[in-house]
């Protein structure tokens, strides 16, 4: 079986968040099943300096806005999965982030730039692609960045009446961000005025490029079980819970697994020493080295709570910051924080920081390395989204021994058990669930964790409970398989 994987961003290529977790292991532990699976991508300039061995494969011309652009092949570092990166000088090669300018502004041509990678996949989905020896079976879409493939995929078999084409398969990672443009988007990427309609591309008097794809896939997933029901209601639906609704029962809730091999605390490249489920020694190394890094009170038995994430009002972090004050003096901990996003909450953490220098720390940006040491190094991750389609970081903390406090929400409910009686004692807890996304509410999980973790025994019975458990991506690529032969044998 052949699959087209379309994305925006692929780890380790490019990243600014879990979609590129996913986009890079995923097709990998899609080949590993002899999924035969090709990854495309736009050709930012990391993308090109980091594909391995990459080589003209094609033009492609005619393209509205930009005329031509060059598709490039080439492999991931390590993987080896194949990659075509869409090199056009004009859209992708510039200094800044995928989505947006240094200043944090989104770039005014994303429409273009989304829309031609959007195209381009469908261009490469049937049997007219000019790769005519890669036709896929599959073409598997990612977000809003490529929800317009399946409009496209749609109207060019309109047009023809004998073609062989893909199946489309939109995975929806985060149903927040949609893609909208002024109606004016659907001349200028080609698309025919008839798809501006209800039943079509239209949203509210916009251009949606999320809805397009929602509307024209074949089939549908998202990244957790819960998150597929939740999507379908009116508190988590965007405002597309009427159409997600109405095609219900092909939306497939597939939990992520991790990369286990790029998430491993027994052989982190960025940790002073290593440990396993077996052998928490090296955790209390690492502990002391982030401490010490960070210029807090070096304190082996103080508990060190740990935030990697956007600093946006969907990860809840606001509550962790009105809350924090409170927490540090009520109780012997320190907070160690990453992360960006929100301006106000920026400086709110930096505020905070600044406040409490020994028992607090704030890193405003985005650090690879950092990241992997907080999540070794601290004793409990906080994560208190107010909805979650996955969550890859609250599983990254049962990997590495640093239970999660999350929101009952999504697939943080789908990964962490909380700590209740029951669980404790069945050896199923791993983690603790708030019972809403309240400040009270988070106070009082990250107080029960704060309570088991003085009982150093029990506290180890929930580290290796969440270590213990198999995080990888076999199950998940094979029910990515098995919707790919559903939709295949309709
Ligand atoms: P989302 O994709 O909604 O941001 P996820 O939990 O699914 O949230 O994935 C976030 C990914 O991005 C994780 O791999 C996490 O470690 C990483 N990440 C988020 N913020 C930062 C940061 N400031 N520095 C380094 N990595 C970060």
């Amino acid at each position: 079986m052949r699959i087209l994987f379309v994305t925006s961003e692929a780890f380790p290529l490019i990243k600014t968040g879990g979609l590129a977790d996913v986009s890079g292991s995923l097709p990998a532990a899609l080949q590993n099943i002899d999924v035969d699976v090709r990854i495309l991508v736009p050709g930012y300039p990391a993308v090109l300096n980091k594909l391995i061995n990459p080589r003209f494969l094609t033009t492609i011309s005619n393209l509205p806005n930009v005329g031509a652009v060059n598709l490039v092949l080439g492999e991931m570092p390590e993987t080896k999965v194949p990659v075509i990166a869409i090199e056009s000088a004009g859209l992708y090669q510039r200094d800044g982030g995928p989505y947006v300018d240094a200043t944090g502004k989104d770039w005014e041509d994303n429409p273009t730039r989304f829309g031609i990678l959007s195209l381009v996949a469908a261009i490469l989905s049937d049997d007219k692609s000019p790769l005519s020896d890669w036709v896929p079976d599959i073409t598997h879409c990612n977000d809003w960045q490529t929800g317009l493939t399946p409009a496209f995929m749609h109207f060019m078999s309109a047009r023809r009446t004998q073609m062989k084409q893909a199946k489309s398969v939109l995975s929806i990672h985060n149903l927040a961000f949609q893609g909208c443009y002024g109606p004016e988007w659907v001349g200028r990427l080609g698309l025919p005025a008839e798809s501006y309609q209800i039943n079509g591309v239209e949203y509210y008097g916009q251009l949606s490029f999320l809805k397009a794809g929602i509307f024209y896939a074949d089939g549908l997933s998202t990244v957790s079980p819960s998150y597929a029901k939740e999507i379908q209601t009116e508190a988590y639906g965007f405002g597309m819970q009427g159409l997600l609704t109405s095609r219900g029962k092909e939306i497939n809730g597939i939990l992520n697994g991790l990369d286990t091999d790029e998430w491993n605390p027994a052989t982190d490249p960025y940790l002073v020493e290593h440990y396993d489920a077996n052998n928490l020694d090296g955790k209390k190394a690492v502990k002391a080295a982030l401490q010490s890094n960070l210029g807090l009170k070096v304190e082996a038995k103080t508990p060190l709570l740990g935030v990697v994430s956007r600093l946006t009002h969907q990860k809840g972090l606001d509550m962790l910051l009105s809350s924090a004050e409170t927490l540090i003096n009520q109780h012997d901990c320190q907070l160690v924080v990453l992360g960006s996003g929100d301006k106000n909450m920026e400086q709110g953490y930096r505020d905070l920081a600044k406040r409490f220098p020994k028992q607090i720390s704030v890193t405003i940006g985005y650090n690879e390395e950092l990241s992997h040491q907080i999540m070794a190094g601290c004793d409990i991750f906080i994560m208190p989204s107010r909805f979650e389609p996955c969550g890859l970081n609250q599983m990254y903390g049962l990997r590495y021994g640093t239970p999660p406090v999350v929101n009952n929400t999504g697939g943080l409910a789908d990964s962490v058990q909380d700590t209740n009686e029951i669980n404790f004692k069945n050896n199923t807890a791993t983690g603790f669930v708030m019972q809403n996304a309240e400040p009270k509410a988070l106070i009082s999980a990250i107080e029960r964790a704060l309570g088991y973790y003085q009982d150093e025994k029990a506290w180890k019975i929930i580290q290796e409970n969440g270590m213990r458990q198999n995080l990888d991506w076999t199950k998940s690529a094979s029910a990515y398989l098995a919707m790919y032969q559903g939709l295949l044998e309709k």
